[in-house]
C-alpha cells in the first residue's frame, strides 16, 4: 500500500497568520503555532504535514529575493524527504513570489503550492481554511506514486492556477487572483477538476537545480501619455542598471517620437536589457503589429509576448543573474522556460 503523502508547510506571514493590534487596529503576524491550533481539520487530511515558519513573519510587503532565496532553501533542504510544498504568503506579493520560485526551482518535479487568505485563519468568514485544505489536499494528489502537479502553482478560491501566470486583481474579494493569459489548472467544487493537459509534463528523471541569485538591477516604468524625455533619461541612466520591464500600450505600442526611440536605443547599445510587456491586463505584445511599435522591434527590444508583469521582472532577475552572454539573451527570454508565456 502505498505511503501517505508526505507535505512541507511553509509558514512566510500574510494574512492568513495574523491578529488584529488591540492599540492601533492594524493587523499583525503572529505565532505560527497558535495558527496550526485553529485549524484542526488539518489533521483529518490524509497526508501527514509537517511546517516550518520563517523566524519572524513577514507581511508579504516585505517580500524580497534574499527572502525567495530563503524559501528556495526551504524547499531544496526537504526535497528528498517530502512529497509536495504548500507555503503560505500574503496576498500582496504573492503573484511575484510564484514567479520568481518558478525561475529558481529548474526541474521542479514535485508540487509547490503557495496560498493564503483576504481574512485571518481566525475570522469567523475567513477563506483561509478553505485555501490551505484544498491547497494541501492537491499538493498530495498522487497517481502511480508520482505527484500529479510538479510546477509552482498558487491556490486561491476554489481555482489552482499556474503560479507565474497570475496577478492580484482584488484587494477585498475573496476571488483575488486571475490568470488572465492562461486557465486554470484545477477547479474546486463538490469535485477537483483537474485539467492536467494543461500542467506541465513531469521532469522525473533531471536534477532539481536551485538558483538562489538573482539580480536587482532592474526597474519597471509604466507608459503613460505625457512621459518626459527627463524623466526617461533618469531612469536610463541609473547607475548599474541592467534591465528594463518596459509597460507599454495594447499589443506592445508605444510614441514614435525620435528623442523616445533614440533614448531606448542608446541604451539598449549600451548593454541595457528593455523587455516589452502590455499594460493591458490579458492579450500579447506583437511588436510589429502597429507602427508604434515597429521602431521598438528594430531597435532590439525584447518582446515579452503574453508574460504577466511579475513574471516578466522576476525572469529578468533570474536572467541577469545566470550571467548570460549579452547576444543570447534576447532570444532566451523570449523562449518560454516555465510555462510562463507562449
Ligand atoms: N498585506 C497582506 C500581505 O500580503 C495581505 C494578505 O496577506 O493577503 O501580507
Amino acid at each position: 500500500m502505498l505511503s501517505k503523502a508526505k507535505i512541507l508547510l511553509i509558514y512566510t506571514g500574510g494574512t492568513i497568520g495574523m491578529k488584529k493590534d488591540f492599540e492601533t487596529g492594524a493587523l499583525r503576524a503572529f505565532n505560527f503555532s497558535k495558527l496550526l491550533q485553529r485549524i484542526p481539520e488539518l489533521k483529518q487530511l490524509d497526508c501527514e504535514v509537517e511546517t516550518i515558519s520563517f523566524d519572524k513573519p513577514i507581511d508579504s510587503s516585505n517580500m524580497n529575493p534574499e527572502k525567495w532565496a530563503k524559501i528556495a532553501t526551504i524547499i531544496a533542504d526537504n526535497y528528498p524527504s517530502f512529497d509536495g510544498f504548500v507555503v503560505l504568503h500574503g496576498s500582496d506579493t504573492m503573484s511575484y513570489s510564484a514567479s520568481a520560485l518558478s525561475f529558481m526551482l529548474e526541474n521542479l518535479a514535485k508540487p509547490v503550492i503557495f496560498t493564503g487568505s483576504q481574512l485571518p485563519i481566525g475570522d469567523l468568514r475567513t477563506d483561509a481554511k478553505e485555501n490551505l485544505i484544498t491547497a494541501i489536499q492537491i499538493a498530495s494528489l498522487r497517481e502511480n506514486g508520482k505527484p500529479v502537479i510538479s510546477e509552482v502553482c498558487l491556490y486561491f478560491e476554489y481555482k489552482l492556477y499556474r503560479g507565474n501566470r497570475t496577478t492580484k486583481i482584488n484587494a477585498e474579494h475573496f476571488k483575488a487572483f486571475t490568470s488572465p493569459n492562461y486557465p486554470d489548472l484545477v477547479e474546486s467544487g463538490v469535485h477537483l477538476k483537474l485539467n492536467s493537459e494543461l500542467f506541465l509534463p513531469l521532469k522525473s528523471n533531471l536534477q532539481l537545480k536551485v538558483h538562489k541569485n538573482l539580480d536587482k538591477h532592474v526597474a519597471i516604468i509604466k507608459m503613460f501619455p505625457g512621459i518626459s524625455e527627463v524623466v526617461l533619461t533618469a531612469i536610463l541612466n541609473i547607475p548599474n542598471l541592467k534591465g528594463i520591464i518596459l509597460e507599454t500600450y495594447g499589443a506592445g505600442n508605444a510614441p514614435t517620437e525620435d528623442w523616445f526611440i533614440k533614448l531606448l536605443k542608446k541604451a539598449i547599445n549600451k548593454g541595457l536589457h528593455i523587455i516589452n510587456v502590455t499594460q493591458c491586463s490579458a492579450g500579447s505584445v506583437s511588436m510589429g503589429q502597429y507602427e508604434t511599435s515597429t521602431s521598438l522591434k528594430e531597435i532590439g527590444v525584447i518582446s515579452g509576448k503574453d508574460i504577466t508583469t511579475e513574471a516578466a521582472i522576476t525572469k529578468l532577475m533570474y536572467l541577469l543573474g545566470q550571467k548570460i552572454a549579452p547576444n543570447e539573451f534576447k532570444k532566451i527570454f523570449e523562449t518560454s522556460l516555465r510555462g510562463e508565456m507562449v
